[in-house]
């Protein structure tokens, strides 16, 4: 059985991920149900499940117009309240989608809002808008010390576990990395890949957890590069990593 998974645009910079085999699909995050629907008819395929991440708009804005044309069940975070959820999840749950084969299990990533939650299987996550190439989510309602957490959950997966993550942020991530993490030759090399892709109107995503940490600032807090950045910014060199976690998350929000 084949297994493909790919993004469907939505809005100005969202992908909505479908996962999908000769007859099934699920979606990650459908802010949108127009692109999903009318994939899902040009394709002959049918909804299967939906899985959300978070409860902001552009995540779950399609899920009621979905949920008219397949009313499947819908997976999303226990602890935030999102009409049309029915299998509300928490961390250490499991989520099977039986038609494609595939397990997930569910991490707490909460920082970007207080309940977010990622879905993990091998060689692949879903993280919302947690963790972004080159960049991370912004704090909405959660706290550094969260986002630490959540970080580093997220960079202890499989180097080559495949990040699906909900916003083509790359290129605005990586003009901020160049300054941040000014003496990261890898980064480089990966922007100047990026900045190809888009030109071709193509995504940058997935990325991988091992390129994330080689290239994200967010994931790179112990580097002298990142350390003598964030010195120079606020005039204090960070005492820990969380404390280089806050400022860079505080620069990066001003940016
Ligand atoms: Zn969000
Ligand atoms: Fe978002």
């Amino acid at each position: 059985m084949r297994m493909n998974i790919i993004p469907l645009p939505a809005f100005r910079d969202n992908y909505i991920w479908l996962i999908h085999d000769e007859r099934h699909a699920v979606v990650v995050d459908p802010g949108d149900a127009s692109p999903v629907l009318d994939y899902l008819s040009a394709h002959d395929l049918t909804l299967s499940a939906i899985m959300v991440t978070h409860h902001h708009a552009d995540h779950i804005g399609g899920l009621a117009a979905l949920l008219q044309t397949y009313p499947v069940p819908v997976y999303g975070p226990a602890s935030e309240h999102i009409a049309g959820v029915s299998n509300p999840l928490s961390d250490g749950d499991s989520v099977s989608l039986p038609g494609l084969g595939l397990t997930f299990s569910v991490l707490d990533v909460a920082a970007h809002t207080a309940g977010h939650i990622a879905y993990h299987a091998p060689g692949v996550l879903f993280c919302g808008d947690t963790l972004f190439s080159a960049g991370c989510g912004r704090l909405f309602e959660g706290t550094p010390e969260q986002l630490e957490k959540a970080l580093s959950r997220l960079a202890a997966l499989d180097g080559d576990t495949r990040v699906y993550c909900t916003h083509e942020y790359t290129l605005s991530n990586l003009a901020f990395a160049r300054v941040a993490d000014p003496d990261n030759p890898e980064r480089d090399r990966y922007a100047a890949h990026c900045e190809t892709l888009r030109a071709h109107g193509r995504p940058t995503l997935p990325s991988t957890i091992a390129l994330e940490k080689d290239i994200n600032p967010f994931l790179r807090t112990n580097t002298p590069s990142v350390l003598k950045a964030i010195a120079h910014h606020t005039g204090k060199t960070p005492e820990s990593a969380l404390e280089c976690l806050r400022e860079l998350r505080a620069w990066k929000d001003v940016f």
